[in-house]
């Protein structure tokens, strides 16, 4: 291993200590998504920390962006530290919001306990021990490197369990991802700190409706019921969606195996009359349902268009309209993310593989994840492709009880992360 390497490494490990204790009081910051809970505290926290060691540091609002509100402000933090010498920028990016807590804890969500090498507590995982991960390689580097050539920026973000919105979406949309300022970055979700994510499954969530005529439920051949129809639709899918879905297969690395393949999801379902008010004791009325709707939440693969993925549920309907005398329905849009697989052969894909060599003496094991985080607004608004996800953390762990994070992977990650700065800077 090259001397500078070597050394970058023991700065890495010099700072187990401070890893740990950021890492703990990101997490003491209790910033639940929903509703954005402590958002300002944890930038002003974190910024503070960052300052102390010589970062320039810009606090955002994501004034406007979805969720964005007084009662719960979206805030953002970007903090930037210059080499003396011109060169790339590296931009490590982690969301700074967690999940609920949930049942099922036995250790206290918000208090960060260490218990044999590891990290307890919501968040810990997914991603606040990545992101003090990220920090610390950084801080590492600069000390082993300080006359490197460029910049590293760290941003802490908003919202990313909410769909990124007023974080990483309103930071790309400002320009802050624009190519011509960032080169590179890395995202450190938990993913292991053996494997690289270079991407993932696309999206499209859609409402539909069908339609029916309301009448009294003694005398349903007076109306007509959208529920039935409903049926009907649910029928087709199991006869001809659901099997065409599970024919498709991508060459992306998917994980886990299952979601190789295309996938839909029928996120709920609403017919007829709406479930009585909380402490109402009495029946509900007869009625024929004049209405049904359900959201569907389909993922499709880099090999497919999305104007096919609604074709085929647009013509799923009309088979069914044709059996079905007074059938109408309509579907409406929600939400779509594009899949994206950043090359392999990027900048930031082949340094982290050899980065990982290095550190673990292991070669990566390269990976798609089945859902969307946000890398789509680094793609997408961003227009940067040269960005993956890779931090410490067992991602089954993510949103679970007693979520933690080893201390030694996040040392290990740290040390990958450092070495890729040593490569691109
Ligand atoms: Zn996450």
């Amino acid at each position: 291993m090259p001397d500078t390497d070597a050394r970058i490494l023991a700065e890495v490990a010099a700072r187990r200590d401070a890893l740990v204790a950021l890492t703990q009081g990101l997490v003491r910051i209790p910033t639940l998504n929903p509703p954005g809970n402590e958002y300002r505290t944890l930038v002003d926290w974190l910024g503070a920390w960052l300052e102390a060691r010589g970062w320039a540091v810009e606090l955002i609002r994501a004034q406007g962006a979805i969720g964005d509100s007084d009662a719960h402000p979206r805030w953002n933090l970007i903090a930037r530290r210059e080499g003396p010498r011109p060169g790339d920028c590296v931009h490590f990016n982690g969301h700074h919001d967690v999940v609920e807590v949930g049942d099922g804890w036995t250790y206290d969500p918000f208090a960060a306990e260490i218990d044999a090498g590891r990290i307890y507590g919501r968040g810990t995982c997914d991603m606040k021990g990545g992101l003090a991960s990220a920090i610390i390689a950084a801080e590492a580097f600069i000390a082993a490197k300080p006359d490197f050539a460029g910049s590293i920026e760290v941003s802490a973000t908003a919202d990313e369990e909410s769909g990124g919105y007023g974080g990483v979406a309103y930071l790309a949309e400002k320009g802050y991802f624009d190519p011509a300022r960032v080169q590179h970055v890395i995202i450190p979700e938990p993913l292991n700190k053996d494997r690289i994510c270079l991407g993932h499954r696309g999206v499209w969530w859609a409402e539909i409706e069908t339609h029916g005529r309301i009448a009294h439920g003694a005398m349903p051949f007076l109306g007509d019921s959208a529920i039935r129809h409903m049926g009907a639709v649910l029928e087709e899918m199991e006869a001809t969606l659901f099997p065409l879905l599970a024919q498709k297969r991508t060459d992306m690395p998917v994980v886990p195996e299952g979601a190789k393949q295309s996938t839909l999801n029928i996120n709920s379902i609403h017919g007829g009359e709406p479930d009585p008010a909380p402490g109402f004791t009495g029946f509900p009325a007869p009625c024929v349902a004049d209405r049904c709707r359900i959201v569907i939440d389909r993922r499709f693969l880099i090999e497919e268009d999305i104007a096919d993925v609604k074709d085929e549920v647009r013509a799923l309907m009309e088979r069914v309209k044709a059996e079905r005398p007074g059938f109408t329905y309509e579907i409406r849009d929600m939400h779509e993310v594009i899949p994206t697989m950043t090359d392999r052969e990027a900048p930031v894909v082949t340094t982290t593989a050899a980065a990982i060599e290095k550190v673990l003496g292991v070669r990566p094991d390269y990976v798609v994840s089945p859902g969307t985080y946000d890398q789509k607004h680094i793609d997408r608004i961003g227009r940067l492709h040269n960005c993956i996800a890779y931090g410490p953390g067992v991602l089954d762990l993510a949103h679970q009880p007693d979520e933690w994070i080893g201390i030694q992977d996040m040392v290990d990650s740290a040390g990958v992360m450092a070495l890729v700065l040593a490569q691109l800077l």
